[in-house]
C-alpha cells in the first residue's frame, strides 16, 4: 500500500484532506464489490492459524464464511484478551454537556430539524455534574456537545474541561471535530482523549445522511483524529456507527484507520469504539429517510471477535446501547472499556427527567456504577474506574496493585 502523501493538500473549499484519504481510496480501489462474500470455509480456516493475523485472513474472518467458525474465534479472541489486558476493564461514563446542534444527521435525536427543547449546562451545572458522577466513584468522564460551534464550541468546551479537571484526572472528548489550534486550547484545559466515530467511511452514503450543517464536511471529519494527536492529545478512539452501511466495508475501513493513525502516531493509545445504531426517541420531521443495515447480535460477536485477533493490543470500548446480558457475553472477548452509570441526555446526572430533557438515543444498559462493578467483579474482572494508563503516568503503582491488574502496566 503507497504511502500518504508527505505535504497535506487543500481541496478546492480549502478542507485540508487528511493523509489517511490516499489510503482509504488506494484501498478502496482495489475492493470488489461484496467483496467479504468471496471467501472460502478454508480460508477461514487458515485465518484462525495465522500468527499474527493478515488484513486478508481478517477479512476472511468478516466474511459469511467465518459464521460457522464463531466459537473458534471467541477462543482465540478471549486468549488473546487475557493475554494483553489481563481481567481488567475500564469503567467511564458519558457527560451530555449541551444537545444544541445545526446538523442533520438522519439518524440521531439531537438533529436540528427535531424539535425538541435545547439546552447548554452552566459552569455550575457541570460542576454539579461532576460531583454527582465523582461520587460513584469514577474517575474517567467523557464530554459531549452537539455541533453548535457559535454556542458550544472550543471555547465552552475548554472551560466546561477545565472544570472537569478539578474532578477528573481522565477526561475525554466526543464532540464535533476542531481545527488543531481549537483541539490544543482543549489539551490545555485538562482533555486527554477524544472519541471521534467517522460514522459511514462510504463517502456518498455520508453525504446522504448528513444533508446540511457543518457535519456535511467528510474530509475535515476525517481529518479530525490526526489534528487532534498533533494538539497533544494522548489518546484517541475511533469508531463507525454500525448499522448504516454494510458492517463488512465499514470495519475494514476503519482498522485501515487504526493501523494508519498507529503507523503516523507510535506515541498515541488508538482504541476502537462500536457503537451500533439505536433508535431516537422521536421521528426526525422533513428528513430524508434512510436504510438502515441491521447488525444482528451474532454479527456483532463476529466483528468484536475479528477485531480482537486483527488487533491484539488495541483497546475495545462497548457503550451502554447494548444489553446487559450481551455486555456480559462480550467482556471476555475483547471488551476493554465500558460504559457505566448512563444518560444521553444533557446534564442527565443531575438535571430532573421532565419530558422535555430529551435523550439522544436510546440505550439498553441503564445499569448504574455500583451494578456494573458487581456484575463486572462476579465475572472475575478487576473495574477500573480511572485512565489506568494516565493515572499511572501520574502516579505509578505499586507492584501488587499491577499484580492484581493481570500484570499489566507493572512499575518497579
Ligand atoms: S449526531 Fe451529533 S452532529 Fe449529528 S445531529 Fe446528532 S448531535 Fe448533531
Amino acid at each position: 500500500m503507497a504511502q500518504p502523501p508527505k505535504q497535506v493538500q487543500e481541496q478546492a473549499h480549502n478542507t485540508p484532506i487528511p493523509g489517511f484519504y490516499a489510503v482509504l481510496k488506494q484501498a478502496e480501489a482495489t475492493l470488489p464489490p461484496q467483496w467479504f462474500t468471496q471467501y472460502t470455509p478454508q480460508q477461514v480456516a487458515a485465518a484462525l492459524h495465522e500468527s499474527p493475523l493478515s488484513l486478508e485472513g481478517f477479512k476472511a474472518l468478516l466474511s459469511p464464511a467465518a459464521e460457522p467458525f464463531l466459537e473458534q474465534m471467541a477462543r482465540k479472541a478471549k486468549t488473546l484478551t487475557q493475554q494483553h489486558f489481563g481481567r481488567a476493564v475500564q469503567f467511564f461514563t458519558p457527560l451530555y454537556l449541551a444537545n444544541h446542534c445545526t446538523n442533520r444527521c438522519l439518524y440521531c435525536g439531537f438533529s436540528t430539524k427535531r424539535r425538541i427543547a435545547r439546552h447548554m449546562l452552566t459552569p455550575q451545572q457541570v460542576e454539579a455534574e461532576a460531583q454527582a458522577i465523582h461520587a460513584t466513584g469514577l474517575r474517567s468522564v467523557l464530554a459531549l456537545t452537539g455541533d453548535a460551534p457559535g454556542l458550544t464550541g472550543a471555547p465552552y468546551l475548554a472551560d466546561c474541561v477545565g472544570i472537569l479537571a478539578r474532578y477528573f484526572p481522565a477526561i475525554g472528548i466526543e464532540v464535533p471535530p476542531m481545527h488543531t489550534a481549537e483541539y490544543r486550547t482543549v489539551v490545555a484545559a485538562g482533555a486527554s482523549s477524544m472519541t471521534l466515530f467517522q460514522e459511514t467511511y462510504n463517502e456518498a452514503l455520508y453525504a446522504h445522511l448528513h444533508p446540511a450543517g457543518p457535519k456535511r464536511d467528510y474530509m475535515f471529519r476525517l481529518g479530525a483524529p490526526e489534528r487532534a494527536l498533533q494538539a497533544g492529545m494522548r489518546q484517541v478512539t475511533l469508531g463507525a456507527l454500525l448499522g448504516l452501511e454494510a458492517w463488512q466495508d465499514d470495519l475494514l475501513r476503519l482498522v485501515l484507520h487504526v493501523r494508519y493513525m498507529q503507523q503516523h502516531f507510535p506515541e498515541a493509545e488508538i482504541s476502537v469504539s462500536l457503537p451500533r445504531l439505536r433508535p431516537c426517541t422521536e421521528p426526525a420531521e422533513g428528513n430524508a429517510a434512510f436504510t438502515t443495515t441491521p447488525v444482528t447480535d451474532a454479527a456483532f460477536v463476529q466483528i468484536i471477535t475479528a477485531l480482537r485477533c486483527f488487533l491484539p493490543q488495541v483497546g475495545i470500548t462497548l457503550s451502554s446501547r447494548e444489553a446487559p446480558h450481551l455486555r456480559e457475553c462480550l467482556l471476555p472477548l475483547g471488551v476493554t472499556k465500558l460504559s457505566a452509570g448512563v444518560s444521553t441526555r444533557v446534564g442527565g446526572h443531575t438535571l430532573e427527567e421532565n419530558g422535555e430533557n430529551t435523550p439522544q438515543f436510546a440505550i439498553a444498559d441503564e445499569r448504574s456504577v455500583e451494578e456494573m462493578m458487581q456484575a463486572v467483579e462476579a465475572q472475575g474482572y478487576q473495574p477500573i474506574l480511572a485512565d489506568w494508563l494516565l493515572a499511572l503516568e501520574k502516579a505509578p503503582l505499586p507492584k501488587a496493585v499491577c499484580t492484581a491488574l493481570g500484570n499489566m502496566n507493572e512499575v518497579s
